[in-house]
């Protein structure tokens, strides 16, 4: 696969040379993209950088000298994010912030998300080429641990930086290998400590922008490169359980059963109809479920499973939830089953303000294309970023919405149509 792999080639194959203006250049972009796919290249052509692992260390440590090489003060904080920093005209105003992450899922694809820092990058190569100094500093930030597949988790490094962690939590994680997550840190010259000192005062910073792939496919649809994020969907996990009473599946009339996988086969059935009644952009899923005692011929005792619920709002998210358990309740009681309900998992989501989307919508009408807003699913560092700092976000058309995984692909007429478009925003709150 070495020998032969090539993504520069790739993606200049089909590249539209206009494009290239304005100090920002799709060829000198490509390069990066394929020095970063080499680190951790899977046999089938993905890549594995799994977070705080010596390869995301090794792509932070290539940025690190690219940022040195473009100008850029280098700083790394105690959970190994890497800060690149461009002094502005007046260094007394709060920076502009913009990145991404370098780490990845376990066979991930190369635009998820280098896409992030790289175009944050081109930024300043296009404004050391044009000359442009701006008003106020600007920082590339590269999050550790963004995908969170060493502990299950995730949002590591933005939590970090936020003081969003509960010690306590983090340092009870072990990876599949059975480090801890001390151990995981010396490996890569941090530690426990270190990590915990990592936040950071938040008032240095005006305000964050992410471009990320759309890891799904409505840009396709509509044959735009570039679209602004509405919103960023933060996750509700709530861990149902419906008890009945397991018996024998021969001697047990029928009109006898207390089985809670009837009960549970309506419930997940009911919730997909749910989201559609409270918002256009909430969802809801039940991914994960165990049937106790799980036998062939036993009736179902109980059935235990997780549903995620998101939403960009959190009211709307709120009112799902509150009536996902209105039904489980309905249906409970309909079939002579209990349920009980927990809350696990509660991330308040972020939507994007009104003044950040119009100044994207401008930057994107600038460059001829059609603003469409589209909400993200998906969690992000500026999820995390925006609970404390107002944050913008912009999606880039990801073929046939394949994402994490090795087919993941963004043309690279669309990723410099993306940066072009995050220039003119930066540019425009400068
Ligand atoms: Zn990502």
């Amino acid at each position: 696969m070495e020998e032969e792999w090539n993504l520069y080639g790739r993606l200049i194959r089909d590249y539209d040379e206009n494009h290239t203006h304005d100090g920002i250049n799709g060829e000198r972009l490509a390069k990066p993209f394929h020095a970063i796919s080499k680190i951790g290249l899977t046999e089938d052509g993905g890549s594995r950088r799994i977070g705080f692992s010596k390869e995301e260390k090794q792509v932070k440590d290539l940025v690190k000298s690219w940022m040195e090489e473009a100008g850029l003060s280098i700083s790394e904080d105690g959970a190994g994010n890497v800060f690149g920093r461009l002094e502005g005209k007046d260094p007394s105003k709060p920076a502009i912030m913009s990145g991404g992450h370098v780490d990845s899922v376990p066979n991930g694809g190369h635009f998820d998300s280098p896409l992030g820092v790289l175009s944050a990058l081109e930024v300043v190569e296009a404004w050391k080429e044009i000359g442009y100094q701006p008003n106020h500093s600007y920082e590339i930030a590269i999050f550790s641990d963004e995908e969170g597949a060493r502990f299950n988790s995730g949002l590591t490094g933005s939590r970090a930086m936020a003081g969003e962690v509960d010690m306590e939590v983090q340092k009870s994680f072990t990876d599949q290998d059975d480090n801890s997550f001390a151990k995981v840190m010396e490996d890569i010259g941090l530690s426990e400590e270190s990590f915990a000192e990592a936040a950071r005062d938040l008032s240095g910073i005006k305000t964050y922008v992410e471009i990320h792939i759309e890891q799904g496919a409505k840009l396709e649809e509509q044959n735009l490169p570039v679209g602004i994020v509405s919103g960023i969907a933060g996750p509700a996990w709530l861990e149902v359980d419906f008890i009945g009473s397991a018996g024998h599946a021969g001697n047990t009339p029928m009109t006898e059963r207390q089985d809670a996988l009837v009960a549970s086969g309506d419930f997940v059935r009911t919730i997909h109809h749910l989201p559609g009644q409270v918002s256009d952009s909430a969802v809801a899923t039940v991914g994960k479920l165990h049937v106790y005692p799980n036998g062939a011929n036993v009736i179902p005792g109980k059935v235990s499973m997780i549903v995620d619920i998101r939403d960009i709002y959190a009211d709307t998210r709120n009112e799902l939830t509150r009536r996902i358990i209105q039904e489980a309740e309905r249906i409970a009681d309909g079939f002579g089953v209990n349920v009980n309900h927990k809350q696990n998992l509660e991330v308040t989501p972020v939507p994007i303000d009104e003044e950040r989307k119009q100044l994207l919508s401008e930057a994107l009408e600038k460059h001829d294309i059609k603003p469409v807003e589209l909400p993200s699913g998906a969690g992000h560092d500026a999820l995390i970023v925006g609970h404390h700092l107002p944050v913008a976000m912009l999606f880039v058309n990801s073929k046939n919405g394949i994402s994490h995984n090795p087919e993941e692909w963004s043309s690279l007429n669309d990723i410099v149509q993306g940066v072009h478009v995050l220039k003119t925003y930066i540019e425009s709150i400068d």
